[in-house]
């Protein structure tokens, strides 16, 4: 999504006609350097041609054009028949132009590029010249200089609730903060702008990130070797049951394809091990939310001539350490089958164990949750994955990187990239860099303190859903208010923390009407405080409700969250004051997010796709 985002700013910058003129600019410069290359005798692909060429025959070969293109810091592809590729951008120049010419043989001057541009017809002809309108929406034709832009984004910036705002205390999603040092090198030339396929010699900084990375993370991990080649979680998951699974079948027990995956689990795991060949066998979870190891233990005997996997999140979703780890592993190995450990929680586990001291396999890391890469939004994540040495040779290998990445019996590549989303790795790396062996350990302690924090002060409140033996949570705690379903929805209160400057908590996962509250290491103690005081308010404001004092369809926390224009409006006619809609805390009165929109019906909206696009009449009149 995040992607999408650029991709979208990209063409409500430029609109229509900035697109075609660069559109136009590739084609002219590529035209021309096609003539231009005809000229000095070679052969290039049939028209019609946009940006990218195909050139063979002519005076050098393809090793003396690579030298000369490596003397002039020029990368071309280098086709196995000999021939070499050039692709344009918008920001090919035409001195680029010029030293390509070079590199093909040209002696200089002797094209005249001005007049092979004059005879260009940039028209493609036939079925390929578009006719029709394109970005015709106001959106792509307002913003056109970098003030008015800046402002647009700015503005809808604005209206986001975001960490520069207040804690997001999304349980599952561990959105801690991403430090203004951790993300700069990523701006840096020299990681933004490289080919993911460039000579190796060209990427020798890179290589030694990647190895110095892997190194720190196998450590974190407990594992031998590590691959930075998936770009999620589930992308983790999917790849490292695809090492299970050839693990499985090099043994010569392809018939290993039963997963054990506990009731609790996140919606990926099922997926993924579905998607790599696995079938799957939900096991239970018992009433304090742990995986029922005796149903486990009846499920492994049961499938033990099949038995390949069990997917295991620890600590588990329900945020509690579940005392029954290490039996499970204990269980699924006895009977044939590697363990996945889900390591989406390792915010919790760094430092203090690991999925390797555990006795677990294989496990992911999002290192777009607890290594600090941002992901409001969606991606763009990294989900690499640790293996223990059995394992290794498996790890996922690349053909255009072949030797340099994966194991010796590495299966076949799993993202379009060797090293995944290397760029954004550079994130994780300076987070580790900084912190530490003795920073993360203690990172992992806050976060672990945090949420213990945050549940002993709503408790008496909103009761913890699970705990562990000794009373404590994980990073996170569940809050069940299943006993206010009759009084108010768990949506509510997640829309009513929007008057308070904060963002919703997960809401009805894992389990149906509860929020799942994750406070990560992030945040102080004053930002707890005003966290739990906001929900503590909104309890006295759900047993006003309760008594009967507030009108159960029309109070504060049904009618939330309360915008600007609601209660700017001439008429208030809301049985409570404007006041304690809109200013509930001394805090928010002093400086207070304004939700941009008040209640919407998400369900209607799911179901109900609509496009934004102006109707059909507005186009009509520009005409
Ligand atoms: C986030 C998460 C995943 C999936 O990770 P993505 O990077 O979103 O694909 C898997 N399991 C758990 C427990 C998670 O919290």
């Amino acid at each position: 999504m995040l992607l999408a985002i650029l991709a979208s700013m990209y063409a409500v910058y430029h609109g229509p006609d900035g697109i075609r003129l660069r559109a136009q600019r590739v084609r002219l410069l590529t035209s021309v350097f096609g003539k231009a290359l005809q000229q000095l005798g070679y052969t290039i692909n049939a028209e019609p041609v946009f940006d990218t060429l195909k050139i063979s025959g002519g005076p050098r070969t393809q090793a003396t054009i690579r030298a000369a293109a490596l003397a002039e810091a020029v990368n071309l592809r280098y086709y196995d028949d000999g021939a070499v590729g050039v692709a344009f951008d918008e920001l090919t120049r035409l001195n680029n132009v010029e030293t390509l010419l070079g590199i093909f043989g040209a002696v200089p001057n002797a094209v005249d590029i001005k007049a092979l541009a004059a005879a260009t017809d940039l028209a493609f002809g036939g079925p390929h010249d578009r006719q029709s309108d394109y970005l015709t929406h106001p959106v792509f034709n307002t913003y056109h200089s970098e003030t008015e832009m800046m402002r647009y984004i700015n503005k809808l910036q604005s209206r986001d609730l975001s960490l520069t705002h207040s804690m997001i205390p999304l349980g599952s999603c561990t959105m801690k903060l991403n430090a203004t040092a951790e993300m700069l090198p990523l701006l840096w030339p020299e990681f933004a702008a490289l080919h993911p396929f460039v000579p190796a010699d060209q990427a020798a900084g890179y290589q030694e990130l990647f190895r110095r990375l892997e190194k720190w993370l196998a450590e974190i991990t407990g594992f031998a070797a590590v691959s930075l080649q998936p770009n999620s979680g589930a992308a983790g998951e999917y790849t490292g049951m695809l090492v299970i699974r050839a693990y499985h079948m090099d043994r010569g027990e392809p018939q290993r394809t039963t997963c054990l995956i506990p009731s609790s689990a996140h919606g990926t795991n099922p997926a993924s091990a579905a998607m790599a060949g696995f079938q799957v066998v939900v096991v239970a979870c018992d009433e304090g939310g742990n995986v029922d190891v005796a149903d486990l233990r009846a499920k492994a005997e049961q499938y033990k001539d099949t038995l390949g996997a069990v997917m295991v999140t620890y600590p588990s979703t329900h945020g509690v350490f579940e005392e029954g780890v290490l039996e499970i592993v204990r269980i699924v190995h006895q009977y044939g089958g590697q363990v996945y450990m889900d390591g989406a929680n390792m915010n919790a586990q760094v430092g203090l164990t690991s999925p390797g001291y555990i006795g677990a396999d294989v496990c992911h890391l999002n290192l777009h949750k607890t290594f600090a890469i941002p992901h409001g939004g969606g991606g763009p994540g990294v989900g690499p994955i640790g293996v223990a040495a059995h394992l290794a040779p498996y790890l996922p290998g690349h053909p255009l990187a072949a030797g340099r990445v994966g194991g010796k019996k590495a299966i076949g590549p799993v993202s379009s990239a060797p090293w995944g989303s290397a760029s954004i790795v550079t994130i994780s790396y300076a987070y580790i860099a900084m912190m530490g062996a003795a920073g993360l350990t203690r990172a992992t302690q806050m976060a672990i303190l945090n949420a213990n924090y945050v549940a002993a002060r709503l408790d008496p409140y909103y009761p913890v859903l699970y705990k562990g033996a000794n009373g404590r949570v994980a990073h996170e705690c569940i809050l069940d208010l299943r006993h206010l379903k009759d009084v108010i929805s768990v949506t509510d209160v997640a829309k009513r923390l929007m008057d308070f400057n904060f963002h919703a908590p997960t809401v009805a996962f894992p389990v149906h009407d509860t929020l799942m509250i994750e406070p990560t290491e992030s945040e102080s103690q004053a930002e707890l405080d005003r966290f739990c005081q906001a929900m503590i308010q909104i309890r006295e404001e759900i047993r006003a409700i309760e008594s009967g004092a507030a009108d159960p369809h029309d109070n504060v926390v049904v009618n939330s969250p309360h915008t600007a224009a609601s209660v700017a409006s001439a008429t208030w006619e809301r049985p409570y004051s404007r006041e304690q809609a809109v200013f509930p805390t001394t805090w928010v009165a002093e400086w207070k997010f304004w939700p941009p929109v008040g209640r919407i019906d998400s369900v209607y909206g799911d179901r109900n796709l609509v496009c934004t696009c102006l109707p059909i009449e507005a186009y009509a009149n520009k005409e």
